[in-house]
């Protein structure tokens, strides 16, 4: 059995191993088959293909693209993309372009709850300081003392209707789905389960609308088996992904030692009713 990973992120987006590392973390832990997706950037492809090559591994160009659709906040990850297709490139520096401003904004709301001058110590996080997210700034409160871990910075101060949520407008389906599809990949529905929990979530009716509107658009696949999905969800992503013939995608959206659901590879396998994703990757 092939152990792949098609989702997971280095230090080129909110990782916290280069990308050299992540590959030699994943090969030690025995994938075969690996993709890289950071979010919103591609920068860091090169390296960790020349590594996974070096390692004997499969390796698959990703990235992860941070989209607005309706009220909801959306990731769509593309697989098997080439990188450097100008329109992804373009599109995706218009989408990193925002997240300058957007951090100020979070640092000047939370200084209004009494949080004061957290935008320095955010961005010492930041590897690449052009994807400043709320990963980094989760990463400082926790070091500067401000709550225990990185979950509870975000359920306290970063998610919606918290005081250092700032709404952005991301790319929109539509974009994202049409850079991928130009860069040769296929287009995969990240963790939709998150999109239904929570006070701001989705219900039934409004995932099956944001489904037949991802197809419509010429989306291919779906994450069944991630990191942030329960048991029972990988049966109700499999069933979803039948229902929409749909491609069925398998990651663990590793972040980094001691802070993600899941560590890279070893991922349960996907329900039997599922067709993997990797029957649509050309591999090299
Ligand atoms: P951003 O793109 O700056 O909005 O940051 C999104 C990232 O924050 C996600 O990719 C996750 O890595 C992280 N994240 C979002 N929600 C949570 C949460 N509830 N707990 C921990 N990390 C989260
Ligand atoms: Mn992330
Ligand atoms: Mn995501
Ligand atoms: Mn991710």
């Amino acid at each position: 059995m092939l152990d792949y990973d098609f989702h997971c992120h280095s230090n080129i987006s909110d990782g916290t191993l280069t990308p050299t590392e992540l590959v030699q973390r994943a090969a030690g832990r025995g994938v075969k088959m690996l993709a890289l997706t950071d979010h919103d950037d591609v920068d860091g492809l090169a390296e960790a293909r020349t590594v996974a090559h070096e390692l004997g591994m499969i390796f698959i160009n990703g990235v992860e693209i941070s989209v607005t659709w309706r009220s909801h906040t959306l990731h769509i990850v593309g697989l098997g993309i080439d990188p450097d297709y100008p329109p992804l490139v373009a599109g995706l520096q218009a989408v990193r372009s925002g997240r300058g401003a957007r951090a100020q904004k979070m640092s000047d709301e939370l200084a209004k709850v009494g949080v004061g001058g957290v935008l320095a110590g955010a961005y010492q996080y930041a590897n690449n300081p052009n994807m400043i997210g709320r990963t980094h700034f989760a990463r400082y409160l926790v070091e500067s003392g401000h709550c225990k871990d990185v979950k509870s910075v975000f359920n306290r101060y970063l998610v919606k209707g918290k005081p250092g949520y700032v709404p952005h407008q991301w790319a929109s389906l539509g974009d994202a789905i049409g850079w991928i599809l130009g860069a040769g990949g296929v287009a995969v529905l990240a963790h939709p389960g998150r999109y239904m929990v929570g006070k701001h979530s989705m219900g039934k009716k409004t995932m099956q609308e944001l489904l037949a509107e991802f197809v419509e658009l010429g989306g291919q696949a779906v994450e069944v088996v991630t990191g942030s999905h329960t048991q029972e969800q990988y049966a109700e992503f499999a069933r979803y992904a039948e229902q929409f013939n749909l491609l069925a995608s398998c990651g663990s959206d590793f972040h980094g030692p001691n802070e993600s659901y899941r560590d890279l590879g070893r991922l349960p396998d996907l329900p039997m009713i599922c067709r993997p994703v990797w029957q649509a990757l050309s591999v090299h």
